[in-house]
């Protein structure tokens, strides 16, 4: 073949738009340093008590397909959340859900409302579906402004998402604002609450997206194992809709995509929940920790109601985040905006602390 006759096979245009994935960094190892990775919102403790044995006890099975209707996972999802197994989707985490959904409720051009800085994952989405990213800037404080949102639906909008926690600046919505967001909304506009960090919310009046999903035909709540639980390396999360919504994302979704590795995990993470409740808790310990640590050193930094902190650098984001490789962390920088630091283990954060020295704080 002549290698030189450039190539007439072509992707769909949006696929040319499509903004790359920036995974937080590894840790660069440093003599006499435990170096820790607090770039990826990873949670810092091993798999809860009995995770790691039902997982093995699948591995051993890995010649076998996976059960394509997740029948275990979703009965164990039902009898925990008190919903019917019709209004469940699993999928590769709820990154996966959120292509799914994507991808089955929007034709190209299609807009979709999402507040900016928000999850780096959504414009990926949105160009991958060959929809439009409809940003609307978060305040000053890194919330999700839901009034500016409302206003920024059109009859071209079938998606509106809200993250909550917003990842990276670290503020939830709360219950009433939410719920009046969905009062405004036309029913015709599907609603995403990706409630990643649910787990971790400790603001008054706090979301309960179930609710909202049993008065509301067009919300969706998307979960994840992948934080609180810790299986992120297991690429599984969950979908709460009701069934016809459920039934769509089910009906796009790739097959045997969730490994009985990870429905295995996720089932006995469910049943080791006093575990995780203390995890958590020991998390949101540490991050008023940091927070209050920051504050008194003179930063303004937003609530935080997930696993991780924003720090709103401005210019100096990229030097801070090669200062806190030197010092044997990674962080999470989006150069000239901020940097996002995931609660890691104790002394992680105590260098972290040491590191926000005020001479980083934007002047
Ligand atoms: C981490 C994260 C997810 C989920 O990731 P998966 O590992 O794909 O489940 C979803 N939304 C937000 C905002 C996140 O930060």
């Amino acid at each position: 073949m002549d290698q030189t006759t450039p190539s007439t096979v072509r992707p769909r245009e949006n696929v040319g738009t499509i903004p790359a994935y920036v995974p937080g960094k590894p840790p660069v190892a440093r003599p006499g340093l435990t170096a820790y990775k607090l770039s990826s919102n990873e949670n810092p403790y091993p798999p809860l008590p009995g995770v790691v044995a039902a997982a093995t006890s699948v591995v051993e099975q890995m010649n076998r397909y996976p059960d394509m209707g997740c029948t275990a996972l979703y009965d164990a999802l039902a009898a925990r959340f008190g919903v019917p197994v019709e209004d469940l989707a699993a999928a590769t985490g709820s990154v996966a859900l959120i292509y799914q959904l994507l991808q089955a409720f929007c034709d190209p051009g299609d807009e979709v409302v999402y507040a900016w800085r928000s999850f780096e994952a959504y414009p990926i989405a949105v160009s991958a579906a060959a929809a439009t990213s409809v940003q609307v800037p978060v305040t000053g404080s890194g919330e999700h402004d839901l009034d500016a949102m409302a206003a920024a639906i059109t009859d071209r909008t079938r998606v509106a998402m809200v993250c909550t926690p917003n990842n990276p600046t670290g503020p939830a919505v709360s219950h009433t604002a939410l719920r009046a967001f969905l009062a405004e909304v036309p029913p015709r506009v599907l609603v995403v609450v990706d409630e990643a960090y649910v787990e971790f919310v400790r603001r008054p009046d706090p979301v309960d997206a179930l609710a909202l999903y049993r008065e509301f035909p067009n919300v969706v709540v998307t979960r994840t194992f992948s934080k609180a639980y810790g299986l992120a390396n297991l690429r599984v999360g969950y979908a709460v809709a009701q069934a016809p919504v459920a039934a769509a994302l089910r009906a796009v979704s790739l097959p045997f995509g969730v490994s009985g590795v990870a429905q295995a995990a996720a089932i006995a993470s469910l049943e080791a929940e006093d575990a995780l409740f203390e995890r958590v808790e020991a998390l949101v310990g540490e991050r008023t920790r940091v927070l209050e640590g920051l504050r008194s050193a003179g930063w303004e930094v937003p609530d935080a109601q997930g696993n991780f902190v924003w720090l709103p650098l401005g210019e100096a984001t990229l030097d801070f985040a090669a200062a806190a490789g030197e010092a044997g962390i990674t962080v999470r920088p989006f150069a000239g905006d901020g940097a996002r630091v995931s609660i890691g283990e104790p002394e992680a954060n105590d260098r972290l602390l040491q590191l926000a020295d005020p001479s980083f704080l934007p002047t």
